[in-house]
């Protein structure tokens, strides 16, 4: 079964269209490599489609690559993260997973190579030497006392650098390229440097590491990838990553694409504000579900589909932009409307008592799961005298074109009768505790009924069967009005209503058994999910994956 395209015809296709035409590639592998230092966020989720769906689109391959050659912020607790991520993306990478660090050995004959070309030295400038040489934008930097040291000479100190010979910090190997050259990246850059650190996965075994734009462009070759898809900020390194699969001899060398990143309007994905998040317990975790981590996404009821039209729908681009949050949540209402029941919830109750109903009466409604669509089937929904309604369904005195409950007013129970406000009680502070109706029998929904009409529909829970849950309501994490970040000082403008928790919700008793991550519609009100985390069968969790209400308006 051919698998669809992920994101639509875009510059990236062009160009590998040219490659094929030309001869470049016969085969396009793709990758996608994460540094095991953080979560993935929604960000990483538009490079991982993108690639994966190019590899698909080209009959290619695609490879999940570990990027971990820096051992001092790596976590195998990121790499069991990353993986769960990615497989719910729908990526299947079980055959294709690999690691950077199992090609040490390749790295450092690279540089090897690279030194017996005359194209590497190593260089005994301190750090601050190094950036003084190194000169500015408008200055030329200085060539490194160093630089002329023999290929002799450099082997025999780079293969000591590896023997653990020298202090830290104390010699680096660096490209031989151009001190003046207007490209700062290309100033003689470095390639190795000396850290005693342990690797999750090497261990003990080195203690020199390769620098990321020596290690990366090696690591594609070495995978024999033929797009090297990333983002913009490494376009003034693609000079450097062709001068290194180019010494370095590599027959087919990878070509580097970049694109610009997904930007979210008012949601934090830097790791570093992620982590303070976390830190300063204003969140739950990084799968906080006020959080874009794919994890907080998932745990907040997202699914891969509505992530994946919404990678479709902000397309991919050279140009830096922001996408709007309510697109998302355009998606996974456009995802979940057909496929999720619609189910009745009270999430702010007050009771209705139907006087004129028989005492200790239950009948059974037969409701359809979701009138768009028949194959959801039909559920039963008991019905009483004692119910549950919102609070916000009632009010003494309406305002102009309230159709919902007041005084005298005759309203649709939906799936079940029309009732007539007869009345309500309140407690000593004013405070609407109970509203009394009476039913009409003739009017049973799907009697065919339709002596007279009423202009306003609510939903309502039997109380006596009712389910009681807890249900948290969810906002951006910043302030919208103030944006993400502080332009003081930088910190995060954080808006403290973002998260509001209801506890005393009624659900109709279909809903009893739900579990983790199960999702559906509550009529009126929204999507919502149930909590991965803090739900259990006794004290039901729901997150508010969306409301119904929408700001966000396709072009199609
Ligand atoms: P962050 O800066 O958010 O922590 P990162 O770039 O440091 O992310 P890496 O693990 O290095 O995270 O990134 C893995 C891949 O994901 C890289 O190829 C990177 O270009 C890509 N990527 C990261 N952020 C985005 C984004 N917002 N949109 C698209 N691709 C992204
Ligand atoms: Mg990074």
């Amino acid at each position: 079964m051919a698998e669809e395209t992920m994101i639509s015809k875009n510059f990236i296709e062009q160009e590998i269209d040219k490659d094929l035409r030309e001869g470049v590639y016969d085969k396009v592998v793709t990758r996608f490599p994460p540094e095991p230092n953080g979560y993935l966020h929604i960000g990483h989720a538009k490079s991982i489609l993108l690639n994966y769906g190019l590899a698909k689109e080209y009959g290619g391959t695609f490879h999940l690559r570990f990027d971990d050659t820096n051992p001092t912020k790596e976590k195998t607790e990121f790499v069991d993260s990353i993986k769960r991520d990615v497989a719910w993306l729908g990526v299947d990478f079980e055959e294709e997973l690999y690691f950077a660090s199992d090609y040490f050995d390749k790295m450092y004959e690279a540089a090897v190579t690279l030194i017996k070309k005359g194209k590497a030295y190593v260089c005994d400038l301190t750090p601050e030497e190094i950036r003084e040489y190194r000169g500015t934008l408008t200055q030329p930097g200085k060539d490194s006392p160093y630089r002329n040291r023999t290929v002799e000479e450099n082997l025999d100190l780079f293969e000591r650098m590896k023997n653990g010979e020298f202090e830290d910090g104390s010699k680096v190997l660096r490209a031989k390229i151009d001190m003046s050259a207007g490209n700062i990246n290309m100033r003689d850059p470095i390639l190795y440097r000396i850290a005693r650190m342990s690797h999750h996965n090497t261990g003990d075994n080195w203690c020199i590491y390769p620098m990321y734009d020596f290690a990366h462009p090696i690591e594609d070759a070495v995978e024999g990838i033929s797009h090297s898809i990333c983002t913009l900020e490494f376009e003034d390194h693609r000079p450097l990553y062709e001068w290194v699969v180019r010494e370095v001899g590599f027959e087919r060398p990878p070509r580097q694409i970049e694109f610009a990143k997904l930007y979210l309007t008012n949601v934090v994905t830097g790791k570093r504000y992620i982590k303070k998040l976390v830190e300063d317990g204003i969140v739950d975790g990084w799968d906080d579900p006020r959080l874009v981590s794919i994890s907080a996404l998932r745990r907040r009821g997202f699914t891969p589909e509505s992530i994946k039209m919404f990678m479709e729908l902000s397309g991919v681009s050279k140009a830096q932009s922001s996408s709007d949050y309510a697109m998302l949540e355009y998606c996974i209402r456009e995802d979940l409307k057909l496929k999720r029941p619609r189910m009745m919830a009270v999430l702010d109750p007050i009771k209705l008592v139907i006087d004129n109903y028989p005492q200790g009466q239950t009948e059974q409604l037969s409701v359809a799961n979701n009138m768009e669509n028949p194959e959801l089937g039909e559920r039963m929904v008991p019905f009483s005298g004692e119910l549950y309604i919102n609070r916000d369904d009632f009010m003494i005195e309406p305002p102009k074109k309230y159709f919902r409950l007041f005084p005298g007013n005759e309203v649709r129970l939906m799936n079940a009768y029309f009732v007539t406000c007869t009345g309500y009680e309140t407690d000593e502070d004013g405070n609407v505790t109970v509203v009394h109706a009476d039913y009409d029998p003739e009017t049973k929904s799907g009697s065919g009924f339709n002596a007279r009409k009423v202009k306003g529909t609510i939903h309502w829970v039997n109380a006596d069967t009712a389910v009681k849950a807890e249900v948290r309501l969810y906002e951006n994490i910043v302030d919208e009005e103030k944006g993400v970040y502080n332009k003081e000082d930088g910190s995060l403008n954080i808006n403290p209503d973002s998260l509001k928790v209801l506890t005393e919700c009624y659900l109709e008793p279909a809903l009893k058994d739900a579990k983790p991550y199960d999702s559906f519609q509550f009529v009126r009100q929204g999507f919502f999910c149930v909590d991965n985390k803090d739900s259990t069968s006794e004290h039901l969790v729901f997150n508010r994956i969306v409301s119904l209400k929408s700001s966000y308006k396709p072009n199609k």
